[in-house]
This record gives structure tokens, C-alpha cells and sequence, in this order.
């Protein structure tokens, strides 16, 4: 058998370490390396926690804000949705393996509902005592004889063995650097929470995914004139196939085994049925082929459309202070601009270097493991093309598996370490590259290779290790909250 390095802080004499402040105050390092520390208590967090806590690896979840949900808690900083937001993902490929959404809830709830099914999560898995809210992570490094430097907000510090890092990647916004000045509104997509802020303004929303269309319909129902500007064109996808959710539609392709070249000519006829052409809408002609970008789905966009609500505009020239001039040299008056450009990809708590960063992202096994240390992971750090909680849950559950299999030193375990530090990861197949891209995953196949990642690893664990299960009650019965 091959012998795992399996690298332990040299703890033992540090119970509690006293550092010296420049301003002569005193702060006590607390020795909490018999665990792992756990940053942030949205989706991703909380799937981690299910995990561990099932697995009987000791953590601590350090959630910032001073409740759970991160950004589906839409009264929490964090949060980046707004008041109508709705699942883009259907419910049954969004909701965690174990945990199902009620049968009688919509294809694609309501954001009220779904704090309410997360908080039923917490609740049905006791995640709640293991987070300590308030207690935002300010800075993380390498301690010398092994483990992990956590400094608090709050000036505090603690020594952990391991960091499972789920701060989310949709916080950080990007707003593109236009020439010129603007005497209107500027906000990002991730500030806007309810419409009456549209009320009479001519509204320009930039931006082609999810939410900028969201957001331009919406806007096209209440402001006085909504312009859409758009950089490129995109493939426009419908929520909808005869009343099924297309994600799984789509992935219902994808089981039949079907390559993606006759993938793509039934969903353009599909398509093309449900939607029409872009004829008379504006839409520019994508510079890609259909799935080679993270769809856009959407069965509003052409009805504001054909209906004269909406128009779209091409990408910003200038900004020229009352007006806004676009690349084909039209000027026209807004008064106020909605990025819904994105989010960057940041790790403010830690140095780039200890990420394997590469141009765009930290280049993680999977977008999970770092491909040399057995001491960092990262949860939830994937854009699919369908819903995310089913596969963190599974992301989760590899980590955790992987470390009990660290711990009881199986061939398994060695094996996914030699495959990880080989460098091998998942890349988003098909995909044109761009930044937009940077963390996507394809749903069907990355779920695929975490569940043969587990069984695997599952395979050679003591049954004890695996004996503990999850709680009988179903997600139903727990729902209070919503
Ligand atoms: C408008 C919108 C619509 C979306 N729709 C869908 C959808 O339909 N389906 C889907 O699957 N996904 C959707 N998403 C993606 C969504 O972000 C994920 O579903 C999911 O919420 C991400 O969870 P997370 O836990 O990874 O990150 P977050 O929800 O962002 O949670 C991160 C948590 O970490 C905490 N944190 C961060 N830094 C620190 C720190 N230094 N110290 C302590 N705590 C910290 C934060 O406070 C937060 O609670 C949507 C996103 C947006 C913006």
C-alpha cells in the first residue's frame, strides 16, 4: 500500500500562543488544530457542513453575516439577488441529493421559498451549531509547523489544521471601465432589489446573462424606456419544453447518451419553435455555437421584445454625461445604467500564491482540490450550466470522503491523491474561453465523475465510517420556514 503524506500541524505544545501587537496588545492564538476550519454559511458552506458533521470530522463554520443563506438571504449584505428572483435552474436539478424541494412547489421557486428549504436544510442536519455568525475571516496564512493562521475580524486568532474555503463567487462585482463620465444612477446588478427605482427613468441594462435579462424585462415593465446593451450575441434558451424545465430536458439528452453535435440540432429546432427567430428583435447574431457558452434562459426576453418594451442596443463606446454613446456611434439619454456584467473570482483573505492561481482562477482538482495539498479545498467554486446545490453537496461529500480516506490510509485515497497531483481537473467542455467561463462546469458530466469519485473512494472506507446516516424525516415536514 502506498503511504499517504498525510502532514499534521506539530501543535501538541501550543495550547495557547501569546503575539505581541504593534500598539502592545496582547493576542492570544487559540489552538483549535483538531479542526477544520469552515469559511462561509451559504449553499456551499452548509453542504460542507452536512458532510463533515455526517463523516464526525470535527470543524468550525466562520460565517460572516449573522445569519446563513449567504446569497439567497436577501436581507443579508452579501446577498446578490432581488425581490422577484426566481430559480434560473429547475428545482430537481438545484436541490441537494438528500434534501428534495416539496412536490407541490413550482418548477422554479421564489427566493422567499428557497431560504425557507435551506433554513429547513440547517435545521434537519443541526448545521446551525456549528456556525459562529458574525465572525468574519480577515486574513489567512500558513503557520510555520503546520495548519492554518485564521485571523478574525475582530483581531482574534485560531490555529486550524485545514481550510475548506465557501465564500462564493457571486459578491465581488465587475463593472467595466468605460471611457467618460455618466450624471445618472450607476449600480451593479448585485444592488438592484425591487423595481419602484425604475419608476419613470429611461433604464439601460448592460449585460446578456441571466440576470441582465431578468432585470431588462423587468425594468421594461416599469421604467419609462429599457434599453439592453449587449457586447455579443447569445443563444437566448427557453425555460420551458412542453411544460418540462429545459435543464432537464437538456439533461435527459445527455443520459441517452447522445453526442453533442445531434444535442444541439434538436434543441435549435426546439428552439426554434418555442422562440421564433431573432427576426425584428434587435438580438445580434451570436459569434458562437449553441452550449458553447453558459446559457441564457429566459422565456420573457423575446415577449419584451415583439412587444416594443424592450430594445437592445449594441456595447458602450463612451459615456457622455447625460447620454451614453454605443459603438455604432448612436447617442442616446438614460438616466440610469444597471451592470449586470458579473463578478470577479476573489479570495481577499488569503495570498493568490497559496491558490495555484493560474490567468483566471485557482487551478483546483475538479475546482475543488489543490493539486499538492491535502490542507485546502475549495467548495462551490463552479458556474454549471443547471443547478449548483446537487453538485456541491457532491463536492462536499468527495472532500469528505477523501479525508477519511487520508485517515484511514486506503489504496483509494492514495490513488486520488496521485490523480490530483498529476494536475488533472475538469474543463469546461465545449466552451468558447472567456472570463465568463472561468469556473463552468457541464452539470451532467461533472455530477457523473464526483459520484465515481466517491464510490471509489467509498468502496475501501470502514463501514463505521460510513454507518452514520442522514436523519429519516423528509425536507417536507421541515419546511416551516418558507
Ligand atoms: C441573481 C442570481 C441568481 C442565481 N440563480 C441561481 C439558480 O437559479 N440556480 C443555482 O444553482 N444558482 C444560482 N445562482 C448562483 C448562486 O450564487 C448559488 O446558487 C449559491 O447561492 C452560491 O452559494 P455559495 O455558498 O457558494 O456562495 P454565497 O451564497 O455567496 O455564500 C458565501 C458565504 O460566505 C460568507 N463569507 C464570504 N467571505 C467570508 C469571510 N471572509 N469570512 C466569513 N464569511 C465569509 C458570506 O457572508 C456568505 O454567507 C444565482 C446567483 C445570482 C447572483
Amino acid at each position: 500500500m502506498i503511504r499517504l503524506k498525510h502532514r499534521q500541524p506539530n501543535c501538541s505544545k501550543l495550547p495557547r500562543l501569546r503575539f505581541y501587537y504593534p500598539l502592545g496588545k496582547t493576542i492570544s492564538l487559540e489552538d483549535r488544530s483538531h479542526k477544520i476550519c469552515l469559511i462561509g454559511a451559504g449553499t456551499s458552506g452548509l453542504a460542507a457542513a452536512r458532510h463533515f458533521s455526517s463523516a464526525n470530522i470535527p470543524f468550525d463554520c466562520l460565517e460572516r453575516e449573522s445569519d446563513l443563506g449567504g446569497n439567497w438571504n436577501i436581507d443579508l449584505p452579501c446577498s446578490r439577488i432581488f425581490e422577484s428572483t426566481h430559480l434560473v435552474s429547475s428545482k430537481t436539478l438545484t436541490e441537494y441529493s438528500d434534501h428534495p424541494m416539496p412536490e407541490e412547489w413550482a418548477e422554479f421557486p421564489h427566493q422567499s421559498l428557497i431560504l425557507g428549504y435551506i433554513n429547513s436544510y440547517a435545521d434537519r442536519f443541526k448545521l446551525r451549531d456549528h456556525i459562529e455568525f458574525d465572525c468574519g475571516v480577515h486574513e489567512v496564512r500558513r503557520y510555520d509547523q503546520g495548519g492554518w493562521l485564521v485571523t478574525l475580524e475582530t483581531g482574534e486568532q485560531r490555529l486550524y489544521s485545514k481550510l475548506i474555503i465557501a465564500n462564493g463567487h457571486n459578491w465581488d462585482y465587475h463593472i467595466p471601465n468605460h471611457p467618460g463620465e455618466f450624471h445618472g444612477e450607476i449600480l451593479h446588478s448585485g444592488h438592484y432589489k425591487r423595481p419602484d427605482i425604475l419608476r419613470n427613468k429611461r433604464v439601460l441594462v448592460v449585460g446578456g446573462g441571466n440576470s441582465g435579462c431578468d432585470i431588462a424585462v423587468e425594468s421594461s415593465h416599469n421604467a419609462s424606456f429599457t434599453a439592453l446593451s449587449l457586447r455579443r450575441g447569445y443563444h437566448v434558451i427557453p425555460k420551458f419544453f412542453h411544460g418540462t424545465p429545459i435543464d432537464v430536458c437538456g439533461n435527459r439528452l445527455h443520459w441517452a447518451r447522445m453526442p453533442l453535435w445531434l444535442r444541439r440540432f434538436l434543441s435549435k429546432i426546439v428552439f426554434f419553435f418555442l422562440l421564433g427567430t431573432r427576426a425584428g428583435t434587435g438580438l445580434p447574431k451570436p459569434d458562437h455555437k449553441l452550449f458553447e457558452s453558459h446559457p441564457t434562459v429566459t422565456s420573457q426576453l423575446y415577449y419584451s421584445l415583439r412587444h416594443g418594451d424592450l430594445t437592445i442596443r449594441p456595447d458602450i463606446d463612451e459615456l457622455c454625461g447625460d447620454k451614453v454613446r454605443f459603438v455604432d456611434g448612436t447617442e442616446e439619454a438614460f438616466d440610469m445604467i444597471i451592470y449586470a456584467t458579473g463578478y470577479h473570482l476573489s479570495f481577499p483573505f488569503m495570498d493568490a500564491k497559496e491558490l495555484n492561481w493560474d490567468a483566471e482562477r485557482p487551478n483546483f482538482h475538479l475546482n475543488i482540490f489543490h493539486p499538492k495539498q491535502d490542507d485546502l479545498f475549495i467548495i462551490g467554486m463552479i458556474q454549471p450550466d443547471s443547478g449548483q446545490w446537487g453538485l456541491v453537496d457532491r463536492q462536499a461529500k468527495l472532500v469528505a470522503r477523501y479525508l477519511q480516506s487520508l485517515d484511514q490510509q486506503t489504496e483509494a485515497g492514495s490513488r486520488f491523491q496521485e490523480r490530483k497531483q498529476a494536475g488533472a481537473r475538469q474543463e469546461p467542455i465545449n466552451y468558447i474561453r472567456s472570463k465568463r467561463h472561468k469556473v463552468q462546469v457541464e452539470y451532467y458530466s461533472y455530477r457523473l465523475e464526483l459520484e465515481r469519485e466517491i464510490r471509489k473512494l467509498e468502496k475501501q472506507l470502514s463501514k463505521e465510517s460510513l454507518s452514520k446516516t442522514s436523519p429519516a424525516s423528509p425536507a417536507k415536514a421541515s419546511l416551516s420556514h418558507a
